[in-house]
């Protein structure tokens, strides 16, 4: 989990400021896009099931929204701070601007952790979440989605809240639905399928074949599942699996050697992303400390679990042979584990870039959703597979072109397409 010194916001900050002085942006330019446009904070009180009211907090923040409305996940977590959401907010507009979709950035969340909360509060939080903001959201405004501890039936309850409020239907307000009640094929996948695709992309250019490499993943929620399903399809090994074991408050990471059989891990995995340690060491999974997942002598690292988990103080444990990292969360690495992984030459897929699948698939949810017309997966995937190739080669050509680390690539698209639509619209 995210440790309590570390600020995301100041880590969003200073990516932000490294690229605003390679490109000598202008004074007013970094000052609008180092701050959020708007921000929400606010309680959302919640009757119990033992008949006590709990006041919860909740939080929305609009980074930027010159391109389009802003659009970003909503996470339920124990240790959730504003400044984590500010930072996901700003990431979300570089990631929808580097994938090159119409949208804005912002994210949201609330202080809780729904292990411990029964479905009907965890809909109370939902419901109360959306009264709070029903009149900053909206297809037009602002959309949420998905993220860390919130599913598609969160999202249908705020859905719910929101036209019950509006009086009217509005499929387009938020994305990350149930497949039938106007969400789309793929988007549970997209995230991890995105990222392996631009990890294919990566091999490529490596002239590695998926089919001789290993993979190490921290993580087995939404996006780690998705990607080690996908990777391991396309050949690729995967020996281990790290993620949070809430019984002891620690995390663990699960090894087999021969592979990991995914169906057999997804079979003992929670809704959380929480694998049970005992039927695990059943099934014959080496049972590691957590943090092992990054020592593994593997050709791909996929963190994809939580920000600041490659830091200074780890980043030399990285296995030697370690020749990838594609990341599936969102800030994962610190800007000083950066500077050693660009030093080591690792070939880096930034989370901008990595995880951006989330966002276009979202994107493309809420035109399905805006004209109620829906496509099938095949077509959703395969548009998702050309965004991120083709996102995937503008990052590439530039990184080449300037000899460029990828993370200052990606960066450097992002922040020149949003400073100059906001020179465009006169706002600088
Ligand atoms: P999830 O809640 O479904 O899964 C999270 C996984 O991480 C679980 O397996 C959990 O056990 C594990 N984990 C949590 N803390 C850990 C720790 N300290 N050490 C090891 N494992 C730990 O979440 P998700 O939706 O898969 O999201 C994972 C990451 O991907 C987050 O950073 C999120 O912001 C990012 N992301 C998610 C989406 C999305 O649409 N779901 C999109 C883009 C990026």
């Amino acid at each position: 989990m995210s440790t309590q010194s570390f600020n995301p916001f100041k880590m969003a900050q200073s990516q932000f400021g490294h690229i605003a002085d390679m490109l000598d942006l202008d004074q007013a330019s970094r000052e609008l896009l180092r701050n959020p446009m708007r921000e929400h904070q606010f309680t959302i009180p919640v009757r119990m099931d033992d008949g006590n009211v709990q006041i919860f907090r909740g939080f929305r923040v609009v980074h930027n929204d010159v391109r389009g409305p802003g659009k970003g996940g909503i996470r339920f977590h124990p240790q959730e701070t504003i400044d984590t959401i500010r930072a996901l907010a700003m990431w979300m507009t570089w990631k929808c601007a580097v994938i090159d979709i119409p949208l804005g950035g912002s994210y949201g969340g609330v202080t809780c952790d729904p292990h411990n909360l029964s479905m009907r509060e965890q809909e109370q939080i939902c419901r109360g979440w959306v009264r709070q903001l029903a009149k900053d959201l909206g297809p037009l405004v602002d959309v949420p989605a998905p993220d860390i501890m919130t599913s598609a039936q969160h999202m249908l309850w705020m859905l719910d809240e929101f036209e019950a409020i509006r009086g009217e239907k509005y499929p387009g307000f938020i994305t990350g639905k149930p497949v039938g009640m106007g969400g789309s094929q793929g988007r549970r996948e997209a995230v991890g399928f995105g990222l392996i695709f631009t990890l294919r992309e990566a091999l490529k250019e490596l002239g590695m074949r998926p089919e001789d490499t290993t993979a190490s993943v921290q993580g087995f929620g939404n996006v780690g599942q998705h990607a080690v399903r996908l990777l391991q399809q396309i050949g690729g090994k995967v020996i281990s699996v790290s993620c949070w074991d809430q019984k002891d408050n620690t995390s663990y990471c699960y090894k087999k050697e021969s592979g990991i059989d995914f169906d057999e891990l997804f079979g003992i995995t929670d809704r959380f992303g929480g694998i049970d340690k005992d039927k695990a060491i059943g099934m014959n999974y080496k049972v590691l400390p957590g943090e092992d997942w990054l020592a593994q002598d593997v050709d791909i690292l996929i963190p994809a679990a939580v920000e600041n988990q490659i830091t200074a103080k780890n980043v030399k444990k990285i296995g030697t042979k370690v020749k990838i990292i594609a990341e599936g969360a969102n800030g994962p690495t610190t800007p000083e584990a950066d500077k050693i992984i660009a030093e080591r030459k690792i070939f880096m897929i930034p989370d901008l870039l990595a995880n951006a699948g989330g966002a276009t698939c979202s994107y493309f949810e809420q035109v399905q959703s805006n004209m109620n017309y829906y496509w099938e997966r095949d077509e959703v995937l395969g548009k998702l597979d050309v965004k991120m190739t083709n996102a995937f080669e503008s990052v590439l050509e530039l990184a080449k072109k300037k000899k460029m680390y990828m993370r200052d690539a990606t960066y450097t698209i992002a922040v020149v397409r949003v400073a100059q639509a906001c020179k465009d619209r006169g706002w600088v």
